[in-house]
């Protein structure tokens, strides 16, 4: 099985799954290492965790086939002689002839072989149990490959005995998330790290982009009784939030739409969308928000000049003027759909998505996007960089983003 990870035909999601639950126990992951099916890497691997690490986990390879030698590997490295468990076995027996309706086949009695001093954690759903080892203050832990199997026993088993054990030792991860949208991740990281001092104490900042914007994440560890962690987080969002404050957005669900659709709910207002580039992506954005019928009336992907020009009363001369991706079309474009809907707001987008269609003074990327609101209509224009895809979403987020700011008087 480990080849099949290495090959890269296997995604590890057990891997990320109990990263996961061990950053949650208050348990941070040091290291992880991916092997083959060779008794000489899992000899290796398991000498190097034992070195950086307390608790190692372990999974796959404790199956009935050939290349499955977790068990087997282990129990040697840390000698510890395998012994048939009759208990083990007689329980198999019994499923397996339940499940099956035939005998045991001889090849899975292996899986009830149990290291000498090991706590065997009984498997519910599948056949081989997990193990746990004490291994002079530290823990090994072989769980099964099958991920449904390998968390079973890891939520019923090993969670409870890593509380009890190391209880008073674990250290809560607490983090506080703050979504931004237009701003890059390199500007956003130079502004923080001016702003704050050298020692932030216990708190971790991590910048994580996304097409749509760049999450910043506070993070801090600390014992249930220390109160330190959350005194440096307390500390250090007093010192980003100003210099978040322009680009940040609070929702919950970290699409923008969500503050969005409060501000023009609880305002009464209505929305129209007209869209060239976007293709009706940022009606999809709108609607994809259960409740968006609220304020949302409809909207227009008026991708030909010919569709501006009929739909939106825009006028032929304006367009040869200025072209189909300028202010002024962007600007009419937002007026246009509001009055066509009879709506107080109106979105526009019209941009050269690419790969073709870019200029000299128009290149790939360029988009124009505009907000009528409350009478008062704003066009901004941006040249995004990426691929076709990463301009459509980013344009989308963009005019959202825009209308959010104007919603909240920035
Ligand atoms: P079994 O008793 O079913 O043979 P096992 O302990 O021997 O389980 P493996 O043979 O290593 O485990 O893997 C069984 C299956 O579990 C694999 O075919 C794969 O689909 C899945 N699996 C194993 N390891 C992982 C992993 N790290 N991440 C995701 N899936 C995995
Ligand atoms: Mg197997």
């Amino acid at each position: 099985m480990g080849d099949e990870l290495l090959a890269g035909f296997t995604v590890d999601t057990n891997g990320a799954w109990m990263g996961r639950r061990a950053a949650r126990l208050g348990l941070p992951v040091r290291a992880r290492f991916v092997v083959g099916d060779s008794a000489r890497d899992i000899r290796g691997a398991l000498a190097r965790a034992l070195e950086v690490a307390e608790v190692v986990l372990v999974t796959g390879g404790l199956g009935p086939t050939g290349d499955d030698i977790t068990r087997e590997v282990v129990a040697e490295a840390l000698r510890r002689p395998l012994r048939l468990d009759e208990a083990l076995l007689e329980d198999l027996r019994t499923r397996w002839a339940t499940w099956r309706g035939t005998p045991l086949p001889a090849g899975n009695e292996r899986m009830c072989r149990v290291p000498e001093g090991a706590l065997v954690l009984p498997n519910r759903v599948g056949t081989a149990p997990g193990l746990v080892l004490d291994v002079e203050r530290r823990m090994v832990v072989l769980l099964p490959g099958v991920p449904a199997e390998m968390r079973g026993l890891f939520d019923e088993g090993v969670a409870p005995l890593l509380r009890e054990r190391l209880g008073d030792r674990l250290l809560a991860l607490v983090h506080r998330v703050f979504h931004t949208t237009g701003i890059a991740e390199s500007s956003l990281a130079e502004r923080i790290d001016a702003g704050l001092p050298e020692d932030v104490g216990p708190v971790s900042i991590a910048f994580l982009p996304r097409l749509t914007g760049v999450d910043v994440r506070l993070s801090a560890r600390a014992t249930p009784a220390d109160p330190r962690a959350a005194r440096g987080l307390d500390r250090v969002e007093a010192l980003v939030e100003p210099i978040l404050r322009r680009y940040r957005y609070p929702a919950e669900s970290g699409d923008i739409v969500e503050c969005i659709a409060a501000e023009m709910t609880s305002s009464g207002r209505t929305l129209a969308v007209a869209e060239s580039c976007t293709g009706g992506l940022v009606s999809r954005r709108i609607t994809e928000l259960a409740g968006s019928s609220e304020y949302f009336l409809g909207g227009m992907v008026t991708y030909a000049d010919e569709a501006k020009r009929a739909h939106l009363g825009i006028s032929g001369e304006l367009l040869a003027r200025n072209g189909a991706v300028s202010e002024e079309v962007a600007r009419a474009m937002a007026e246009g759909v509001a009055r066509a809907f009879g709506a107080d707001a109106g979105l526009a987008v019209t941009g050269v998505a690419g790969p073709g269609g870019g200029s000299a003074e128009k290149p790939v990327g360029t988009v124009w996007y505009a907000v009528h609101l409350d009478g008062r209509t704003r066009a901004r224009r941006s040249i995004f960089p990426g691929a076709r895809g990463a301009v459509r979403e980013r344009s989308a987020q963009a005019v959202l983003a825009l209308l959010y700011r104007k919603l909240r008087g920035r």
